[in-house]
């Protein structure tokens, strides 16, 4: 055996195990099917923009192992993600926060903000939050459920609220404050130079070859190593034997427009059902608009973002965490499990809906458990 580490898949689950393992001494070989490195934080250089091929992708963390680590690759920017919603025409701050509230209601005081959500709450009659629409209604209440919530998350998911787990809607801040910092977290920013960079900066000295279909050559590939860890879909490893696990898909129309300024600001949602799209990324403001010299960027890069369910051939982005799927995913465990020299990891390997910086900690804790 030539390596001890096959890693399939160079986004970030396996770029950090990657690293780990070649600094325990171990020899490490990563493989990637597309023609580039880096999985979804993807991010490639458009007129001088780092556009998010693959997704925004906002790094933050309350981990302060997470972020000195993710600190040794890359420089940090100040970006901070205050997203505007877009309802017909109607802007609100995100996340839902005193300014939200409003615009929304007239409101000016938290106590008046308080009183407002409560009465739509118990107009409701919610206690028990079973489902997304009952747990968005009873964080804010139904006019900003209605306005905010319903159509953006129908058009993401493809799925009712009512049907969809309450959790999703939980990664949402609900503040009584003039803060629109999206995220709860005591660090954040944007890799100068790129995502792509930072992850290059992680496999330096790693041997890479892309542009190799892992499951298509496996037992070739599998040769090369003692150990695989895998971060493609679980499902498709086990050749779909116990039937396809459900993701979503994100398609992007991307446009490099002649202006300088196209909505003023990173993300701005469509709240509303019938506009197609869920959201606009306008990329240069991940960047404050400037070139690495400071200059003002004389165009722009914007992004389209349409949700779909995925089906073969598409890019699984979004593990569908309900309870049919969820126990699906755990057959596939098992059998996970069971294979004792591969470990499955990251958003696709374990069916999980992982932010970055969760991502890096479980990389970093099975990489410790190998040693
Ligand atoms: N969401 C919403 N309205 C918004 C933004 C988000 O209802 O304007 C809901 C939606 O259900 C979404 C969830 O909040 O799936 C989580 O949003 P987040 O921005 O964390 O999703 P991501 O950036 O991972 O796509």
């Amino acid at each position: 055996m030539k390596y001890d580490y096959l890693v399939v898949g160079s986004g970030l689950y396996g770029a950090v195990f990657a690293r780990e393992m070649t600094d325990a001494g171990k020899k490490v070989l990563v493989i990637d099917k597309r023609p580039n490195i880096a999985g979804n934080i993807y991010t490639e250089d458009i007129e001088g923009i780092h556009v998010h091929k693959y997704g925004a992708h906002i790094f933050h963390t309350n981990n302060k192992t997470v972020w000195d680590y993710v600190n040794r690759f890359a420089v940090f920017n100040r970006f901070t993600n205050s997203p505007v919603a877009n309802y017909k025409g109607e802007l609100f701050s995100l996340p839902f926060n005193m300014y939200t509230f409003n615009r929304m209601w007239g409101v000016v005081t938290p106590q008046e903000a308080e009183a407002k959500i409560e009465e739509q709450k118990k107009a409701a009659g919610i206690t028990n939050p079973r489902n997304l629409e009952e747990q968005a209604i009873s964080l804010v209440g139904t006019d900003i459920y209605e306005k905010l919530i319903k159509g953006y998350t129908e058009k993401q998911w493809g799925r009712p609220c009512t049907e969809l787990p309450a959790f999703i809607i939980k990664r949402l801040p609900v503040r009584l404050t003039f803060d629109n910092n999206y995220f709860n977290a005591l660090y954040q920013g944007i890799p100068i130079g790129g995502y792509t960079q930072m992850v290059a900066n992680m496999l330096d000295g790693i041997e890479v070859r892309l542009g190799i279909d892992y499951l298509e050559n496996k037992e070739e590939l599998d040769k090369l190593a003692d150990k695989v860890i895998y971060t493609g879909p679980i499902d498709a490893y086990f050749d779909y034997k116990l039937g396809p696990l459900q993701y979503r898909s994100v398609r992007f129309e991307t446009e490099v427009l002649d202006i300088s300024n196209f909505q003023g600001n990173a993300a701005v949602n469509y709240t509303d059902r019938e506009t197609p799209w869920t959201r606009i990324i306008e990329h240069k403001w991940f960047e404050f608009g400037k070139d690495a010299q400071g200059n003002d960027l004389p165009k722009t890069v914007i992004s389209r973002e349409y949700s779909s369910e995925w089906k073969p051939g598409d890019e699984p982005y979004y593990p569908v965490n309900d309870a049919q799927n969820g126990a699906l995913y755990l057959e596939y465990k098992k059998l996970g499990d069971a294979e004792k020299n591969v470990v499955f990891g990251g958003r696709l390997g374990e069916y999980k809906y992982y932010d970055m910086d969760a991502v890096i900690a479980s990389a970093l804790e099975r990489a410790g458990e190998q040693r």
